[in-house]
C-alpha cells in the first residue's frame, strides 16, 4: 500500500491559517494529501463584538474564544482541511498587552510541555511535511504566540525526527513591496502603516513558492469566516486585483530536507511523491 502523504501546518491563532497557508492546505487536500491544521491558542485576546478590545469594558474572553473557534471550523471547511487539532492554550495577546502576564498564556507555557503535545500529534499523523513561522513569528511579526508556535514546532520536529521536510512561512520582501505600492496607488487606507525596508523575508531566504491561484476564492471565503476579527484583517479591504496578487502564491523557507529536491521548488512535496 502507498504510504499516506501528510501535511501538518502549525499556527498560533484562529485566522492565521488563511493567508500564508490557506492555499497549500486547499490545494494539497484536493490532491489527496492528508492535511492537518494545529491551532495553538483559542484567540481569547481578539476583538469582542463591536470591536471591543481585550482589557476594555465588556470584553468577554470566553465568549470571544467560543466565537473564534466556531469561525475557525468554518474556515477549515472552506479550505477542505481534513483534521483540525486544537492545543487549547490561552492567547497571550500582542507584545506589551496585559494578557502577556497571564500564567496560562501560551507564550508562558514551557516549550518542552507544549512541544511534547505537538510531537505526540506528529507521532499520530506522521507528516512528511511540517510548516510553521520563522523565529520572528513570520517575517518580523513578533507576536509572542507566533514566536512560541515557532519554538515548540522546531522542538517537536527535532525530538520526533518525523518530518522529511520542514518549512517556515515567508513573505518575500520584493512581493510585499509590490503589494504595498499597489495598495497605495489604489488609495487603500493602511491606517498609517508604513512597511520598513526590512519588512518581510529577504528574497534570498525563499526556497519554495507554490502557485495556489485556483484557490484564491476559497482563501478569501476562509478569511471572511473570521468575521469577528474583520476590523484587523486589512487584506479584506483591498481591491480585487491586489487580493489576487497577494493571495495567488504562497512562499516558504525550507529548513530541513531529508529527500532529493531542487534548491528552488514549486511543490512542498517535491521528492516525496514517487518514493
Ligand atoms: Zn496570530
Amino acid at each position: 500500500m502507498d504510504r499516506q502523504l501528510t501535511l501538518m501546518v502549525v499556527h498560533a491563532h484562529p485566522d492565521d491559517e488563511c493567508l500564508s497557508t490557506g492555499g497549500i492546505l486547499a490545494r494539497y487536500t484536493e490532491e489527496g494529501i492528508r492535511t492537518v491544521l494545529v491551532t495553538c491558542t483559542n484567540g481569547e485576546q481578539g476583538d469582542d463584538q463591536g470591536g471591543v478590545k481585550p482589557g476594555e469594558a465588556g470584553h468577554d474572553d470566553a465568549a470571544v474564544a467560543e466565537r473564534r473557534l466556531a469561525e475557525l471550523r468554518e474556515s477549515v471547511s472552506h479550505l477542505g482541511i481534513d483534521h483540525l487539532e486544537l492545543l487549547g492554550y490561552r492567547d497571550s495577546g500582542m507584545d506589551g498587552w496585559d494578557g502577556n502576564g497571564h500564567p496560562d498564556a501560551f507564550a508562558n507555557v514551557p516549550v518542552e510541555t507544549a512541544s511534547a503535545r505537538l510531537a505526540a500529534l506528529m507521532e499520530h499523523y506522521r507528516p512528511q511535511v511540517v510548516v510553521t513561522y520563522d523565529e520572528t513569528g513570520g517575517g518580523g511579526y513578533g507576536h509572542p504566540d507566533h514566536v512560541q508556535a515557532h519554538r515548540i514546532t522546531v522542538a517537536a520536529v527535532e525530538s520526533s525526527g518525523i518530518p522529511d521536510k520542514f518549512y517556515y512561512t515567508a513573505m518575500p520582501r520584493s512581493a510585499m513591496k509590490q503589494m504595498f505600492e499597489m495598495m497605495r496607488d489604489s488609495g487603500v487606507d493602511l491606517g498609517g502603516f508604513e512597511p520598513s525596508d526590512d519588512f518581510g523575508t529577504p528574497d534570498e531566504r525563499v526556497t519554495s513558492v507554490v502557485d495556489v491561484s485556483p484557490y484564491v476564492g476559497r482563501k478569501l471565503k476562509a478569511l471572511q469566516a473570521h468575521e469577528s476579527q474583520g476590523e484587523n484583517i486589512f487584506l479584506l479591504r483591498m481591491p480585487e486585483q491586489t487580493q489576487q496578487l497577494a493571495f495567488s502564491h504562497e512562499a516558504f523557507e525550507r529548513k530541513l530536507c531529508k529527500v532529493e529536491a531542487p534548491d528552488h521548488e514549486e511543490d512542498l512535496f517535491a521528492g516525496l511523491r514517487d518514493a
